[in-house]
């Protein structure tokens, strides 16, 4: 949607959801339409889990370091408690809050609110990572963003795992994980992506 159509649109809440594979510009994605909505002088209100502190405590920092304040929360009611007053609403790394999210986001579209929410479509396995299949189901719009795959450079929409780890969420940069291509990617022994 561009910004005139969302300027125009007469006040219906509407749910956009930005996802694709680490390093492909979701934050920075985020941050770009958190910022224009900032200049069009819009109440934003913008949130994202505890868990993610890989750069800092309260901004949501992108991987070539653009940043914006945000409010930590430890659940998605907590989006709902702090929301009352926003007229757009930013959420980063919405694949660590649990499915919940979904009904806090449905909940504040339906009062008239625009929600834009940024996440991992799919895990290091490459098994769809939720809440994002629900969110993107109920979504208005959506964006998939793709990365550039560090082997050989086409479109990348994997996140290798470069560590031995086996849990779901390893909390990590290019320490941990890679962008890779549907070719260049190599499912995790553990894995069945
Ligand atoms: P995401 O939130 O999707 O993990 P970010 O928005 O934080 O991504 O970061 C995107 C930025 O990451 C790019 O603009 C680029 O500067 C940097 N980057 C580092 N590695 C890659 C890669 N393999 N492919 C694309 N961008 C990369
Ligand atoms: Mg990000
Ligand atoms: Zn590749």
């Amino acid at each position: 949607m561009t910004d005139l159509e969302n300027f125009k649109r007469n006040f219906t809440g509407q749910i956009e959801v930005i996802c694709g594979s680490m390093f492909s510009g979701k934050t920075e994605e985020l941050i770009r339409r958190l910022r224009r909505a900032q200049i069009a002088k819009q109440k934003v209100a913008i949130f994202k889990p505890r868990i993610d502190n890989r750069f800092s405590e309260n901004d949501i920092v992108s991987h070539n370091k653009q940043s914006i304040t945000s409010t930590v929360v430890d659940s998605a009611d907590e989006i709902l408690l702090f929301s009352a007053g926003a007229e757009v609403i930013g959420i980063d790394e919405a694949q660590f809050f649990d499915n919940n999210l979904v009904k806090v986001c449905q909940k504040l579209a339906d009062q008239g609110k625009r929600i834009i929410v940024a996440g991992l479509d799919t895990d290091y396995r490459g098994v769809p990572f939720e809440p994002i299949p629900e969110l993107l189901a109920i979504a208005e719009y959506i964006t998939k963003t793709l990365a550039v795959c560090v082997k050989c450079g086409a479109p990348a929409n994997r996140t290798q795992r470069i560590t031995k780890d086996s849990d779901r969420v390893v909390v990590g940069a290019s320490d941990v994980y890679e962008a890779r291509c549907r070719n260049c990617y190599e499912p995790p022994e553990d894995g069945n992506g």
